[in-house]
């Protein structure tokens, strides 16, 4: 085992020669040389804290690769080709790949010309996959998003309890878990889970002292919008929850003469970064959004993000509010409200646990709706559209998901519903073979188009958008479609079309509902943790009693010691800093008063001349270092330590 104090100086050098960055931010030194003093790590950092680099750089000072494990399949493709430019040799490996794809991959790493695999979590169900993994020197195991694990969690993937497996088939390999979110049980809960040699915690405050969170409660969020980005200056993002009212909120700032425009999931991969561009380079002052909009891009100055619908955790607030002012300058969040928005909370929960005879109901309608006989369909996959489904038996759309994903939850079925993946074409005929190959006009047309569009064709896969080739080829893109077809079964490519339709796969032969059993901890315990959590968000949205930021930091298991001065119940109550000698004098008044005798808050109020919030965050930070102590009856008096 190496003494940390050696690695220091090494991986300075990789920090400056790969990234050209001079110094560490905080933690990540800690979490880095934790690693590579071989133990088990989580290191919590806030979103844009920079945690990428906790792992890249150990992957770069170890021997042997590193194995990633990330949720997003397009965040992983955005962190492989960031290295690549860096000249870091890195794979990815995700079930939308094609076979030949794959073996690429895995060759790559077999052969030790990669350092870096980053993995998406389904691809451990496989065994055979994991045995190819034995052929690779794995010197570390990253598990990225890692309150992914946690039932407790806001994101719970049943796919990431598979990383045990992993543990278990490498168990002298560290790991490091990696996350932004995670409240002290989620974090206990991801040591427990990943089994962790011991418990080794790095973290950095989440407070945000440039961000000045701001909550207004409207009827007329549109009307609060606008004033709010008439008061502001510089880049900003909108969240709201549905795709259709991004573009009319978009059109909406537009008419008012606000430079605005729209993105959500459902667009084309061109149609989206040629959107983000824009926006990252201020041609477009504020883009509306869904939550697809924010991860992985990295834009320091964004100055105003503004949430028009309420999310369901302060987890999702926290990490979208947190794209504001990255630059350390100041910065708003800003949360818009209704009344409705409380009511639609409470629904979000009974929504997302319908009852469990309705759940069996939703079992027995997908097995009609494939035709698929009780006591068949082992191991099969389905094709499923939902939206059709619904139609077909008159469900509402959101709560027979939600069933489905129970259903997933509780082992008899697997519905997978994020698979629109890109399509995909490879040249493989070789440059000399096509000379001699004879092609229709609209087929050599359509070829041409693809060659002059995409570099790289001729050595792997390439995402294409047939939508483009469409226009300028000037024709359908069905008929782009049906070329790339044609083209493929001519060995001239291979063309991997986009999936776009979900599907279910049954991990289970269809069973009679009344066998369909939903254990406890996929439905109570999860329904009781959603409530916990819509709970703290209404309190944060709907009961200003408080600064803001100590509800959120609370929240997340910190204990803060003044209030921002800068949020809205701040202001409103003209919160200001205490100079140091106030803070002392505050200290020292308490300290005195308590020392004479027990004392009430109450009386604590009275005799002090400072504000109530003071005092109590004062007592609290007394408390916190063990020099007052509470009573069951609210009686404070100095420990007798
Ligand atoms: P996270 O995963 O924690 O949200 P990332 O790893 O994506 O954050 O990092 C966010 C940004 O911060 C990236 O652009 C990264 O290059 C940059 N960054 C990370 N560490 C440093 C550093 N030590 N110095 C300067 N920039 C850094
Ligand atoms: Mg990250």
């Amino acid at each position: 085992m190496t003494d940390c104090t050696d690695n220091s100086p090494l991986i300075h050098d990789i920090l400056k020669k790969y990234w050209g960055y001079d110094a560490f931010r905080p933690a990540q030194e800690e979490i880095i040389l934790s690693v590579l003093q071989g133990n088990d790590t989580l290191g919590l950092l806030p979103t844009g804290g920079g945690k990428s680099l906790t792992f890249q750089i150990p992957a770069m000072a170890l021997d042997g690769i590193t194995v990633v494990v990330t949720p997003l399949i397009s965040l992983m493709k955005d962190q492989v080709d960031n290295l690549l430019a860096r000249g870091i040799r890195a794979v990815c490996l995700h079930s939308g790949l094609s076979r030949s794809e794959h073996k690429l991959g895995v060759d790559r790493c077999r052969l030790g010309k990669a350092k870096l695999l980053y993995l998406s979590p389904e691809k451990l169900q496989s065994e055979r996959f994991l045995e190819t993994l034995h052929d690779m020197k794995i010197s570390l195991i990253v598990v990225d998003e890692a309150h992914c694990i946690s039932q407790w969690g806001y994101d719970f993937r049943p796919s990431y309890l598979k990383i045990a497996s992993l543990r278990a088939r490498f168990p002298k390999v560290p790991v490091l878990a990696l996350t932004a979110s995670a409240t002290p049980e989620v974090v206990d809960d991801i040591m427990r889970r990943l089994e962790f040699r011991s418990r080794n915690v790095f973290s950095r405050s989440f407070s945000r002292p440039n961000i000045s969170y701001i909550v207004r409660n409207d009827y007329d969020k549109e009307r609060q919008l606008v004033n709010i980005l008439s008061r502001t200056f510089g880049s900003a993002i909108v969240y709201v929850r549905s795709r259709k009212r991004t573009r009319e909120i978009a059109d909406m700032l537009a008419s008012k003469g606000i430079s605005a425009d729209y993105y959500h999931a459902g667009l084309q991969a061109q149609e989206k970064a040629e959107k983000q561009e824009k926006w990252k380079h201020e041609e477009t002052r504020v883009i509306v959004a869904t939550n697809a909009f924010g991860m992985g891009i990295d834009k320091p100055d964004v100055r105003v993000v503004v949430h028009l619908d309420c999310p369901l955790s302060l987890e999702e607030y926290y990490q979208e509010a947190g794209r504001a002012g990255r630059d350390g300058k100041p910065a708003f969040a800003v949360l818009v409200v209704s009344p409705h928005d409380k009511a639609r909370l409470t629904k979000a929960v009974d929504d997302s646990f319908p009852p469990k005879d309705y759940i069996r109901r939703v079992y027995e309608l997908a097995g009609n709706f494939l035709s698929l006989p009780v006591g068949e369909g082992f191991d099969r996959i389905f094709e499923f559209n939902l939206g059709k489904f619904a139609q077909t038996y008159s469900l509402q759309t959101r709560p027979a998901h939600s069933a489905l994903h129970i259903l997933t939850q509780a082992g008899h079925i697997e519905f997978m519903d994020e698979v629109s993946t890109q399509s995909r074409v490879m040249i493989v005929s070789t440059k000399e073979d096509l000379y001699h190959i004879q092609l229709s006009p609209v087929h050599e047309n359509v070829f041409n188009l693809l060659m002059r569009s995409y570099t790289g064709l001729f050595a792997d896969f390439t995402p294409i958008n047939e939508a483009i080739i469409a226009q300028r080829a000037e024709i359908t893109e069905q008929q782009v479609c049906e070329t790339l077809v044609m083209l493929s079964r001519m060995h001239v490519l291979q063309y991997i079309p986009r999936k776009t339709t979900p599907y279910i796969l049954y991990t289970a032969s269809r069973q009679l509902p009344a066998h369909i059993t939903i254990p406890v901890s996929v439905y109570e315990d999860q329904r009781r943790r959603m409530q916990v959590r819509v709970d703290a968000m209404k309190e944060f949205a709907f009961s200003s009693v408080e600064c803001r930021v100590n509800v959120m930091l609370r929240y997340f298991g910190e204990t803060p010691s003044e209030v921002c001065c800068k949020c809205d119940e701040c202001r409103r109550r003209k919160m200001r800093r205490l100079s140091a000698a106030e803070n002392q004098q505050l200290e020292e008044s308490l300290k005195y008063m308590i020392a004479q005798k027990p004392r009430s808050l109450k009386y604590l109020f009275h005799e002090s001349a400072f504000r109530q919030e003071e005092i109590v965050t004062k007592l609290r930070e007394l408390m916190r270092k063990g020099i007052v102590v509470m009573d069951n009856e609210d009686i404070f008096s100095l420990s007798r330590r």
